[in-house]
């Protein structure tokens, strides 16, 4: 080698070695006892530790928070298997605790990161140490978890009659085909509960349309309370409510529907200076051989209800 090839060789040293150390992304080298061999400028800066006093060190006495059972087993599998590994930020959140300083990104308090740990291997093409590459992925993980929370919250919005709190007839309507199916399979007892408040109209009438909205809210919690973890209440429509019950034959889903029919009665719901009481008519149906469809079972539901209706109000009466 001439002495310019030799002069050229080491500036690219020199530059290389800058670059490790200017770039914007962790290195850090680890020999076979995880001693640390290399530490560049990105981990210097976010971890405070300055390379001269961190080198020749153990990584895992040095951040005694690292969980060195599982990151010692996936670099094991790197030395084996003389192969990179990664770790997501999704998988966990970060390997070195950091602050994340980004000011647009200020709402995470710590450096979200993807890691790579790379096998480095000696002339002799044995595995002698491993790199861990650190990479700051805040804004893409920030971005995707609003995005995911606003998804949640649009779907859980979705799916809720807003005045009521109550699940809104398209998403009932799925509860009661889902609750069907389930019969079909399994053939477990269901029974589905229609309910109607008696004379609503008559309330809206009397003391305006923003009374009528209260009972309706009242009515709503009431039922929501009288629920159990497997039930599922909706808003059919204006002033008329369903109420899917799993694994509940006719005689119990009576029994249900006339405690809640009683609640509702001994109701009082203050308006301004009045106290407005209520009624509710009740139909029910359990599935039945003959019912071949979930249209089929709300419609006769329906009829019962109408029945109740026919029969003087305030009462319940099951589909035969
Ligand atoms: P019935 O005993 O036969 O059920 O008589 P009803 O007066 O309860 O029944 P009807 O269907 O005649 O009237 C229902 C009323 O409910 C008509 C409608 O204006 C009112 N309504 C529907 N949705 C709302 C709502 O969101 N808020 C209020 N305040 N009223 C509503
Ligand atoms: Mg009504
Ligand atoms: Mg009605």
């Amino acid at each position: 080698m001439d002495t310019n090839t030799d002069l050229t060789a080491m500036n690219e040293l020199h530059w290389l070695i800058d670059m490790v150390q200017t770039i914007e992304v962790g290195l850090v080298v680890l020999d076979r006892d995880y001693n640390i061999q290399l530490w560049n400028g990105f981990m210097e800066n976010h971890s405070g530790v300055a390379p001269n006093s961190i080198k020749g060190k153990n990584l895992f006495e040095q951040f005694d928070y690292l969980p060195a059972t599982w990151l010692k087993q996936k670099m094991e599998s790197v030395y084996l298997l003389k192969n990179r590994a990664f770790i997501s930020w999704e998988q966990r959140p970060f390997v070195f605790q950091f602050k994340n300083y980004r000011p647009i990104t200020g709402r995470a308090d710590f450096m979200y990161q993807n890691v790579t740990l790379l096998p480095l291997s000696s002339l002799t093409g044995e595995v002698t140490h491993i790199s861990m590459i650190v990479y700051d992925v805040t804004d893409v993980a920030i971005n995707k978890l609003q995005l995911k929370s606003a998804n949640e919250r649009f779907e859980h919005l979705s799916q809720i009659d807003g005045l009521t709190q109550l699940f809104n007839r398209r998403h009932w309507e799925q509860c009661l085909q889902k609750e069907f199916d389930r019969h079909a399979r399994y053939g477990s007892d269901t029974s589905l509960v229609m309910l109607d408040i008696d004379h609503f109209k008559s309330i809206n009438d009397t003391y305006g349309h923003q009374a009528g909205d209260k009972v309706l809210q009242n009515v709503s919690h009431l039922i929501k309370k009288s629920l159990r973890e497997t039930d599922c209440a909706g808003r059919y429509g204006g002033e008329e409510f369903g109420v899917v019950l799993a694994n509940t034959p006719a005689a119990n889903a009576r029994f249900f529907a006339e405690r809640l029919r009683k609640k509702l009665e001994q109701l009082e719901i203050c308006y301004e200076e009045h106290i407005i009481k209520i009624t509710v008519s009740l139909g029910i149906c359990e599935i039945k051989p003959e019912i071949m469809d979930s249209d089929t079972w709300l419609s006769l539901a329906d009829q019962a209800l109408y029945q109740a209706k026919e029969a003087g109000r305030n009462c319940t009466i099951a589909h035969e």
